[in-house]
């Protein structure tokens, strides 16, 4: 098995934690870092709907949380049709650490795509570091 077909086995076991009452909307993801360690988040929603939290930051808070802060690469895995893709607010927490990461994503069949996060978000904020 490849470290990307483990690292989706990853995300889909921790899509299976998500609580997503509201949505229905099951996310996993798995976040593999520059030293080999995988650290997993599924999306937490909220009956305040704006609480809610991504799996690929819930990932990447776990990671940070437990000192890791330079990352390789990320699996997300979801519930819905066709290729699903984080969103922008994931993205640019993801490029607060690593913006030279690649992301893995997928479809229901586990089909997968590889990007650079620099692709996906090619300008990123960073608080005094505007280029001209
Ligand atoms: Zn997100």
């Amino acid at each position: 098995m490849s470290s990307r077909e483990e690292l989706l086995k990853r995300a889909r076991e921790a899509q299976k934690n998500a609580y997503a009452p509201y949505s229905n909307f099951q996310v996993g993801a798995a976040l593999l870092s520059a030293g080999g360690k995988v650290y997993t988040g599924s999306n937490v929603e909220n009956s305040s709907y704006g609480l809610s939290i991504c799996a690929e930051r819930a990932a990447v808070f776990k990671a940070v949380n437990d000192g890791e802060r330079d990352f390789a690469l990320l699996a997300v895995v979801a519930s819905g049709q066709g290729y699903v893709f984080p969103c922008g607010a994931c993205l640019q927490v993801l490029a607060e650490f690593s913006p030279e990461m690649k992301l893995i994503i997928t479809d229901e069949k586990d089909h997968y795509k590889e990007y650079a996060l620099q692709d996906m978000l090619p300008q990123i904020f960073s608080l005094g570091k505007q280029e001209e």
